[in-house]
């Protein structure tokens, strides 16, 4: 198998989240890749901005809830040890995003967590589902124990 050049971890902040990032940090030391983190942002209304909006975690906003998110998002690259240039804070539909970024960004392997914030009603979640079916890449759902 050929190594991992580049791995995107999608976060959600969900319970289970630590896991999956436990998983991408060991693939990523293992495979030499670069690491980047990626959340998307389908929780806080942003009137007048088109979806796939970027955001800059090095300014300051108005906003609490994008304060939080962009918090959020720093601890956990901080506990990951990756840099804030490769921590993606995005607007937008999560599936949607995650595969643009991949896209762009030249990524060849996802990682994400078999569910997350929307639970465990389905065998796989959306977002997974989604992502495992229209990546171009290859893609990885870590199983999360039920409860
Ligand atoms: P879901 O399909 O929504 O249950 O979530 C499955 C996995 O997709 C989560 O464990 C995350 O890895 C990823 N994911 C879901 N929502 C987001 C989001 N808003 N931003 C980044 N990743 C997400």
């Amino acid at each position: 198998m050929s190594d991992y050049k580049h791995i995107l971890l999608a976060v959600d902040f969900s319970e289970g989240g630590n896991y999956v990032a436990e998983k991408a940090l060991s693939l990523a030391y293992k495979h030499k890749s670069k690491l980047s983190i990626i959340h998307v942002l389908d929780n806080i209304p942003m009137p007048d901005t088109n979806y796939g909006t970027v955001i800059d975690l090095n300014q300051d906003s108005a906003y609490d809830l994008l304060e939080e998110e962009k918090a959020k998002l720093r601890e956990v690259g901080k506990v990951l040890g990756v840099a804030i240039e490769h921590q993606h804070l995005v607007w937008g539909i999560p599936k949607q995003e995650i595969i643009a970024f991949a896209n762009q960004h030249q990524v060849d392997l996802i990682i994400l967590g078999s569910h997350g914030r929307h639970g465990l009603a389905l065998l796989l979640g959306s977002s997974a589902n989604a992502v495992l079916h229209t990546a171009l890449c290859d893609v990885m759902a870590v199983r999360l124990p039920m409860e």
